[in-house]
């Protein structure tokens, strides 16, 4: 069976539209995450980074693995999730990306000083202090807890 196929036959069936036109505009991405071994819609195995998206007029709610997640919505946010949570494990004083920390603040993850705070210290050039360098870990760390390895 065609890889393509399965997904939007299973995105159909949990959608209200019985359309691949009118379900995929049914779904928003709500979190991402990591986890070894996943499986996406499509058949495809062995997936790491995972994306629960949910259906904004049935509240159906799934998992797509990242090779999916395109196909049909705007996933800039699923891949800064990705993209930032790769940078941490890294480096814990990494900066999240800039569409991630938004995403971060519109879920109202993190609080509004929190926001101001990393939007202000990301761009700067110059070495942190260890005081901000501290708050920026930590916020890093929330983001990771969020995140990742959810099971
Ligand atoms: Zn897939």
């Amino acid at each position: 069976m065609n890889n393509a196929f399965t997904l939007t036959s299973e995105i159909i069936a949990l959608s209200e539209s019985s359309t691949w036109e009118g379900a995929k505009r049914e779904w928003i991405f709500t979190h991402a995450f990591q986890r070894p071994e996943s499986a996406c819609l499509c058949g495809k195995k062995s997936i790491i980074n995972v994306c629960i998206i949910t259906n904004f007029i049935n509240d159906n709610e799934t998992e797509v693995g990242n090779c999916c997640v395109k196909k049909f919505m705007d996933m800039d946010e699923g891949e800064a999730v990705f993209i930032s949570l790769n940078k941490l494990k890294h480096d814990i004083e990494s900066n999240i990306t800039g569409v991630a920390l938004d995403m971060f603040n519109e879920t109202g993850k993190i609080t509004a000083w929190e926001y101001e705070f990393y939007s202000d210290v990301m761009k700067k050039r110059k070495k942190l202090s260890p005081k901000q360098i501290k708050y920026k870990v930590a916020v890093n760390r929330k983001f990771m807890t969020y995140y990742r390895d959810k099971s």
